[in-house]
């Protein structure tokens, strides 16, 4: 079985970042919205969020979820270098018919407003039940790196692969599917952060 894990919008300009009063943190802090969440069963979706939390926590980025739309002051902030994300994901019950047929998101870096689509049946069906929470996991995290890289690209290997394979399904039953080193690389360089790891 394989997927295309999502197809990529063109990449408009970058992300409009504000300034805004904010501490110290020690880490980069990216808050998730979350439009039409009720799409997804609740216990899956905080399978999901734990297993994207994880991930991302792994290069030391920090997820934050929320639910609904943000208000217009929360759009994007940057403090003292560390650049704060907003990102708005929005569930999509069903894909409209341009995208492939196994196409399970849709991401438009740069843009404003909702970049995320996830088509939640297209996950479900992609594999076994059993795998839905975690596959979920794997497909917002995917498509929250391709925000923050900013740019239409996949890798040859890991969670940004554009195309998961039954090995790939197998490993993330057993635990996350790890960042390649460049995308370790691209979601250093957006956030100004040396210190990031791989997260392997
Ligand atoms: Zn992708």
């Amino acid at each position: 079985m394989r997927n295309i894990v999502c197809m990529l919008g063109f990449v408009l300009a970058g992300m409009e970042v504000h300034a805004q009063e904010c501490g110290p943190r020690a880490e980069p802090l990216v808050r998730v919205h979350l439009e039409n969440f009720m799409t997804v069963p609740t216990a899956a979706l905080a399978r999901a969020k734990g297993v994207a939390a994880g991930i991302f926590a792994g290069a030391g980025v920090r997820l934050e979820w929320k639910e609904g739309e943000p208000r217009k002051s929360q759009q994007a902030a940057s403090c003292a270098g560390l650049a704060d994300e907003v990102l708005e994901v929005q569930f999509d019950e069903t894909a409209a018919t341009r995208f492939p047929r196994d196409a399970m998101a849709y991401a438009v870096p740069g843009k404003a407003g909702i970049c995320i689509h996830i088509f939640y049946n297209r996950v479900v069906a992609a594999h076994s039940r059993d795998l839905t929470p975690v596959l979920l996991g794997h497909v917002l995290a995917h498509e929250i790196t391709h925000i923050l890289e900013g740019v239409a690209r996949h890798s040859e290997d890991g969670l940004m692969k554009a195309h998961w394979s039954s090995s790939d399904y197998m490993e993330m039953s057993q635990h996350s599917l790890p960042f390649a080193e460049e995308d370790v690389q691209l979601l250093r360089a957006h956030f100004h952060r040396p210190a990031l790891s791989a997260g392997r």
